[in-house]
């Protein structure tokens, strides 16, 4: 049967893409690569005649058919992706058209851009008392939230939010934050193109100024917006400690040290 895999190509740096799509992508017959998103670089390990397009300037339907026609019976077909495929991907606008063609699906996770953005900073975005619950989100633009997502909703959280598709719309997310309760020294960091090689910028400011700061440094796109009351903990003087090393604390591989013999 013929088959389609939308692959993660992770977040731009060739290296964070898993050993199961650079399998893939080596055996491929057909690779079409987001290109405005994915670094061209991921196509490096096509074999010779592979068959290799970009599908920038493509419409859905477009794309679909393409990967429609590059699938005969044993062709192995990859719909390369940046990130990971089931976050704001149109994955499944993808799916339904190769399901109806009667066309196999695969799918090949990858590193999303929010992990890393944290990484890029050398941030957590869970800690202990402070918080234990990330949310991926966009701010609204020209698509709607659903009921019951805006940011001014899920900032009263207040845990740790990664913002998506929203660099344009800071102006907003600051509004909604402050609606929701934050504070405008509350800390913030962007990062744009994280993991690219020499095209990677962090800022790191607060609500009330990372706007400013995002449009000194020429930022505008492909950027994730981290909001955190992690944020900036590595400077902290103190910080609750994971119960998990903690040495009073026993669980399945280590017994607590008061109760050892
Ligand atoms: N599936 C992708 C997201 C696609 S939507 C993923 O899992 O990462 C595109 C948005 O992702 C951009 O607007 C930006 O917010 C974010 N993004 C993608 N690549 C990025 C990168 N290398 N650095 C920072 N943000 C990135």
């Amino acid at each position: 049967m013929a088959k389609v895999w939308f692959v993660g190509a992770g977040p731009g740096d060739p290296e964070l893409i898993t050993l199961k799509a650079q399998k893939l992508i080596a055996q491929a017959d057909a690779i079409l690569y987001a290109g405005s998103l994915v670094s061209k670089a991921a196509t490096q390990w096509a074999k010779p005649g592979c068959n290799i397009a970009d599908s920038k300037g493509m419409t859905l339907e477009e794309i679909t058919g393409w990967l429609i026609k590059q699938s005969t019976a044993d062709a192995t077909v990859i719909r390369l992706q940046t990130g990971d495929p089931s976050l704001y991907g149109a994955l499944i606008e993808m799916v339904q058209p190769l399901d109806k063609a009667g066309i196999g699906i695969g799918v090949v996770p990858g590193v999303t851009s929010a992990m890393a953005s944290a990484a890029a900073a050398v941030e957590t975005l869970t800690l202990p008392e402070v918080t234990q619950t990330v949310i991926f989100t966009r701010v609204e633009g020209r698509t709607p939230m659903p009921p019951g997502e805006s940011l001014v909703e899920l900032g009263q959280h207040h845990c740790t939010l990664c913002l998506y598709l929203s660099i344009t719309l800071l102006k907003k997310v600051r509004e909604d934050l402050l609606t929701a309760g934050w504070q405008d020294d509350s800390p913030i960091v962007v990062v744009h193109k994280a993991s690219w090689p020499d095209e990677q910028k962090i800022i790191h400011g607060t609500l009330a100024n990372i706007k400013e700061l995002c449009k000194q440094a020429g930022i505008n796109s492909q950027s994730m917006i981290i909001a955190s009351p992690t944020l900036g903990s590595r400077q902290w003087s103190e910080i609750k400690k994971s119960k998990l090393y903690d040495a009073q604390f026993s669980h399945r591989f280590r017994k607590a040290s008061n109760t050892q013999e």
